[in-house]
């Protein structure tokens, strides 16, 4: 295994952006313990890497079980230098009005106690040594009040926000946190979201401000929709040395939505 960068953990590694983080962050010469609720996606993911991935089973929403992979990923890759929170899920687009409570707090559980307990548990590695870089997954919709309906806008809010106070918290202890907020990719997001909610979310296939091409290019001046590679790009950036003085940033990629 090459591992002259160290371990880098990426949670939703199973597909889309995670799986994208996953390969260019082992092409880049990271040990990776590849992370996600679905176990056989998150193997397909390691087979990718060219076998050289370590693949883990886990709920990020569940600390136990983060602990637990965590642990393993140490014991077999050695130190962790990285951690890539990157695990998420859609909301359903529902306003306040017509959100079950029960939804809302799923919602938050794993798209912003997943990315706090993957920081703390990273914390735990990283405060020790004094180094470490984290980088959290939020989205355009971590800034805007668009781009996913209240439970997610405000988790992803929250996650821009944890971003902030960990980076002035431990800026001075040797360890960076950064996050990216992506625009539009075309991933399995909607679908596999809709699975993992279950019955009582409407179809989100139609749902959201990007969901047709005609809909990206009234939207983004790109005109498209950015791949995972854009974001695996910028996520890989932020967890190597070429970005040791960034810290407490969120990198938008989203070919120029937000300038708007
Ligand atoms: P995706 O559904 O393809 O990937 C997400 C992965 O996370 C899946 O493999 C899923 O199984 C896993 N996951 C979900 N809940 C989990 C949990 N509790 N524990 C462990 N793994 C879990 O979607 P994606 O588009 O690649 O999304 C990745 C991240 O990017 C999310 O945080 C999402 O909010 C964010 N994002 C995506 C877009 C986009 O347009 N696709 C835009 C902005 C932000």
């Amino acid at each position: 295994m090459s591992a002259q960068q160290g371990l880098a953990i990426v949670t939703g590694a199973g597909s889309g952006l995670g799986r994208a983080i996953a390969l260019k962050l082992t092409a880049d010469g990271f040990a990776v313990a590849a992370l996600d609720l679905d176990e056989s996606a998150v193997r397909e993911t390691a087979r990718l890497a060219g076998g050289k991935a370590l693949a883990l089973q886990a709920d990020v929403s569940r600390a136990a079980e983060l602990d637990r992979a965590v642990t393993a990923a140490v014991a077999e890759l050695g130190p962790l230098e990285a951690m890539v929170n990157n695990a998420g899920i859609l909301d359903g687009y529902f306003d306040v009005d017509e959100m079950d409570e029960a939804l809302w707090r799923k919602v938050i559980d794993i798209d912003l106690t997943g990315v706090f307990l993957g920081c703390k548990r990273a914390l735990r590695e990283m405060l020790p040594r004094q180094r470490g870089r984290i980088v959290n997954m939020a989205s355009v919709a971590g800034l805007n009040g668009t781009g996913g309906g209240a439970a997610y806008i405000a988790a992803k809010h929250g996650v821009v926000g944890l971003t902030r106070q960990m980076a002035v918290q431990y800026g001075a202890r040797g360890i960076r946190t950064n996050c990216v907020c992506p625009g539009p990719v075309a991933t399995g997001l909607r679908a596999h979201s809709q699975a993992i909610l279950g019955p009582g979310v409407p179809d989100m296939s139609g749902r959201g401000v990007a969901v047709n091409d005609d809909m990206v290019r009234a939207l983004v001046p790109a005109g498209v929709r950015g791949t995972p590679g854009n974001i695996a790009d910028a996520v890989a950036f932020l967890a190597s040395g070429a970005a040791d003085y960034i810290n407490g940033h969120a990198l938008v990629v989203d070919g120029g939505w937000r300038a708007k």
